[in-house]
């Protein structure tokens, strides 16, 4: 699980910070993945749970492990 990490975390820290993203970090994988709100949104299908109570509060399949898994999503204005 851990093979690519660096990988992803080098990719994540060079991403520039736009408008109408966000990043989500895997629960499962500890990948962390921007997305734009369409895409999240998406990945929400065909249904989503979301327990806000929780750090990793939505339920929604991972972009980095392709795995349904509890993501928690970080919000960038
Ligand atoms: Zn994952």
């Amino acid at each position: 699980m851990t093979d690519n990490a660096d990988g992803k975390r080098a990719l994540f820290s060079s991403a520039v910070r736009r408008r109408g993203t966000l990043v989500v970090e895997c629960s499962r994988c500890h990948g962390r993945t921007r997305l734009s709100y369409a895409e999240f949104a998406q990945r929400h299908l065909p249904y989503w749970l979301w327990t806000p109570w929780r750090h990793y509060s939505r339920y929604v399949t991972c972009p980095a492990c392709g795995q349904r898994a509890w993501l928690a999503a970080r919000w960038f204005e």
